[in-house]
């Protein structure tokens, strides 16, 4: 018997010019609750583009955008967000002169009550944080204040996470903190969509691969099929 499970997102023909030129054309996939997509291409194929259409931030001429049955096509950014589709890096940073705990009260807003139990969450996700919950975040290491700012957008408890390329110009280790981070953000229940330069890690995480080639869907499957071959042909080197 096959279990068969209603995504998460369904993205059907999903078409974006800027002025004349068709950035994306006509690209269909989903993503099942749960589980990770990367999204690979080479420079200008389309990455970028799709994470601002998916959330709002340029409007598609045609296609459709549903999130678990709520019709996300053409709305504006924040009530995409509030749906529940988070667009990373946005909102990255730390303010230095505070606390780590006034930190994560401060991206809370708006919802005074569900204050506690978010901050507990994101300390059950970032343990290392509830160690430093006293000390400034500006005198946290740089993969601390990494954590930090990712425990600070997820506080809005996001149903799907958009990491566009989050580790670009990052150390080694901070890369490795971003991933970490999202491996944790995931196991709490968090779909996410990588858009990532580094290729072999982003198959590694996620569990499926779409490959964007000049605006249009040019191969999609599971992560581990995605081999050297298929990577040469789509990505070059
Ligand atoms: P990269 O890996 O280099 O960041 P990408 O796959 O993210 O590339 P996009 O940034 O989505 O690609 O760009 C897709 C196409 O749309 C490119 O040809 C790009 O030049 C074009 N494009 C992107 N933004 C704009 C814009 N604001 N105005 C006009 N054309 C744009």
């Amino acid at each position: 018997m096959t279990v068969t499970t209603s995504p998460l997102l369904t993205v059907q023909d999903l078409t974006v010019r800027y002025g004349t030129a068709q950035a994306l054309s006509d690209v269909t996939f989903s993503v099942a609750p749960n589980t990770a997509l990367a999204v690979l291409g080479a420079n200008g194929a389309g990455k970028s583009t799709l994470a601002r259409a998916l959330s709002g931030l340029v409007p598609p001429v045609s296609g459709s955008v549903v999130l678990d049955g709520d019709d996300l096509t053409g709305r504006p950014p924040e009530s995409i967000r509030r749906a529940g589709v988070l667009h990373l890096p946005e909102g990255r940073g730390v303010f230095p002169s505070l606390t780590v705990m006034e930190n994560l009260r401060m991206a809370t807003t708006g919802d005074r009550r569900g204050r506690p139990a978010a901050v507990d969450r994101a300390f059950t996700v970032f343990p290392a944080l509830r160690d430093r919950q006293r000390q400034q975040a500006g005198t946290l290491s740089g993969g601390e204040q990494q954590m930090l700012s990712l425990a600070r957008a997820l506080m809005i408890d996001p149903r799907l996470v958009i990491a566009d390329e989050l580790s670009l110009g990052l150390a080694p280790k901070m890369v490795d903190v971003v991933f970490e981070s999202l491996r944790r953000a995931r196991a709490a229940g968090v779909a996410v969509i990588m858009i990532e330069q580094f290729a072999t890690r982003a198959l590694n995480f996620a569990d499926d691969c779409l490959i964007l080639q000049r605006g249009r869907a040019a191969w999609s499957g599971p992560a581990t099929e995605a081999g050297p071959e298929l990577l040469h042909r789509y990505l070059g080197s």
